[in-house]
């Protein structure tokens, strides 16, 4: 029977935590920062985990909007979550499970169901304690095994959303030692007119949080540029920490450097000192020292990638930007991203493309811009160019392969067009009955076949793969032996669901019905995003072979 959550310690759970709170307003990059700080403790030895606290009333991410919010990013256990997790996993390289998302509509639908059980025994429900119990229970569960857990509180210090999680916080400080908690409060600090950096709403905003019973021990001031001495003494003063508390966050180019930023202004020293785990950190020369060798590398070429989807917002196709800079890193080379709208390219108007090196079609719903990927994906076919099809963008090559070789005429996924004479993508079978939106696709890590001797096989190096899903269609088994027959490939396969498929005849094409992007780490790029980079190096060092051909 479920009982009152925990909340006594538990020398098992997680030992250090470390929260992280926001400031004067959202999208100030804590979470990067943060993971950033988590990156280097592990860099020190430590194993490390993270939490990200979202305060709205969605149970997961999964029902949202990608062009409101940005991907939906997709866990190993099928947990459709906030991307912020994502950037996690790419910066501690370690894979989180659903329960490392602690959303409002998760909590109180725990807690809902316990009193519809009676499990609170005719007490009356309330926020303090049974919410606050329930995340803090959470909190502690997420952090099991490791010996730091970074909390990130989503939202700006002051949201009525975000209350209840501050009290959670405040009682969370209340209940363990003084050097096993750690608060880090990250703001704003703007330039006025006359180029002076301003402290008031860093200020205001420490305030605020001192109003609730929370007093940061770190104070992180993202600014243009490093905080001036005179600023962080200021920022000292009047939040009552010391001034080597204060740190700074600049802009920089490119987020993979944050690391190194971090560890320039001695972040991670004064955490490791504060949380009392400086004398176990391995010493600096035998710390992990790979990240910082991949990101300042010299580069030695360039490879320009065409993205084609929905453009409302570049969030929404993080994870596969971020996978095509891992390639990048992977194979020395500079890659950048041609963000090409798909509804700009309807009835052969796919001029937008000619500077492409490669070609991506990424995952997607709904009917909007298909026309305009269908063409992008026989402009590839045509002209041999290396093409990568993900979960939608692989149900569209199939799509017009039907149409154009097989001469299937209005061929078409039967989620974009229910009426198609040839359904050559259908719906899962499993999917037939489901009604309810949340939490019901084929979700997280399934295993792949690959066929030996094909190209999937030679990216993965191996017979098999495991990589993660999110989709109700599927390729209809109907047409898999015209497909083939035509000389389509499917090198990968789970039982009979197709899941790779590849053209031996083109330089560089394939599809995944999965989302390799969810696995891709900056150490350990993922093979498909690797090849199609390395496919374009090999076309222009063969290109540059022949114009050195012709000129002799
Ligand atoms: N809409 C398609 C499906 O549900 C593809 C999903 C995706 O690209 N993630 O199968």
């Amino acid at each position: 029977m479920p009982t009152e959550p925990e909340t006594e310690y538990d020398p098992e759970l997680g030992r250090k935590f470390i929260f992280v709170t926001g400031g004067v307003m959202s999208g100030l990059g804590k979470g990067i920062t943060a993971a950033s700080t988590g990156r280097l403790l592990k860099n020190a030895g430590f194993d490390v985990t993270a939490v990200k606290i979202d305060p709205y009333l969605n149970v997961d991410a999964g029902t949202m909007n990608p062009f409101q919010h940005g991907e939906v990013y997709v866990l190993k256990d099928g947990g459709e979550v906030d991307l912020d997790l994502g950037n996690y996993e790419r910066f501690l390289d370690e894979d989180m499970t659903f329960d490392h998302n602690i959303t409002t509509g998760k909590t109180y639908q725990h807690v809902i169901e316990n009193e519809r059980a009676g499990d609170y025994l005719g007490k009356t429900v309330q926020i303090i304690p049974h919410i606050t119990d329930d995340i803090k229970r959470r909190i502690r569960e997420a952090a099991t095994g490791n010996d730091v857990c970074i909390i990130e509180v989503g939202g700006t210090v002051g949201d009525i959303e975000g209350m209840p999680y501050l009290e959670a916080l405040r009682q969370f400080a209340h209940e363990e030692d003084d050097d096993d908690i750690l608060f880090a409060h990250v703001t704003l600090v703007p330039y006025s007119k006359n180029g002076e950096q301003k402290t008031k709403p860093t200020q205001h905003s420490v305030k605020e949080l001192r109003s609730i019973g929370l007093q940061p021990d770190i104070l992180v001031g993202r600014c243009e540029d490093k905080l001036d001495i005179d600023t962080r003494e200021k920022i000292a003063l009047f939040c009552d920490v010391p001034t080597e508390a204060v740190f700074s966050n600049p802009d920089v180019a490119d987020i993979y450097h944050v690391p190194l930023i971090v560890e320039e202004e001695g972040l991670d020293e004064y955490v490791m000192k504060q949380l009392d785990i400086a004398s176990e950190a391995l010493p600096p020369e035998q710390r992990e020292n790979r990240w910082r060798e991949l990101v300042t590398q010299e580069t030695t070429g360039e490879v320009n990638i065409a993205l084609v989807g929905k453009y409302d917002l570049e969030d929404a196709y993080m994870s596969v930007h971020e996978s095509l800079k891992h390639a990048g890193l992977e194979t020395n080379v500079e890659v950048t991203v041609d963000w090409v709208d798909s509804d700009e390219m309807s009835d052969h108007h796919t001029d937008r493309l000619h500077d492409a090196d490669a070609i991506i079609v990424p995952g997607g719903f709904g009917s909007r811009g298909t026309q305009g990927k269908i063409e992008a994906i026989r402009y590839a076919r045509d002209r041999d160019v290396p093409f990568l099809g993900l979960c939608l963008g692989f149900q569209m090559a199939v799509v017009e392969f039907a149409r154009n070789v097989l001469g299937l005429e209005g061929a078409h996924s039967a989620e974009l067009d229910e009426d198609t004479p040839h359904p050559v993508i259908d719906i899962l079978p499993e999917q037939y009955e489901v009604e309810d939106m949340g939490g019901t696709m084929r979700l997280g890590a399934h295993e792949t076949d690959i066929k030996p001797g094909t190209l999937a096989h030679e990216l993965y190096s191996s017979t098999s793969c495991t990589e993660r899903h999110r989709h109700r269609y599927e390729v209809n088994p109907e047409y898999i032996d015209r497909l083939e027959a035509e000389g389509m490939t499917f090198s990968g396969r789970a039982d009979n669901r197709m899941e790779i498929l590849e053209l031996p005849d083109h330089p560089y094409f394939i599809g995944t019905q999965f989302h390799p992007e969810f696995r891709s780490r900056p150490t350990r790029a993922s093979p498909p995003f690797v090849g199609l980079v390395e496919a374009v190096l090999d076309a222009q060092t063969a290109d540059s072979a022949a114009e050195t051909g012709v000129s002799h």
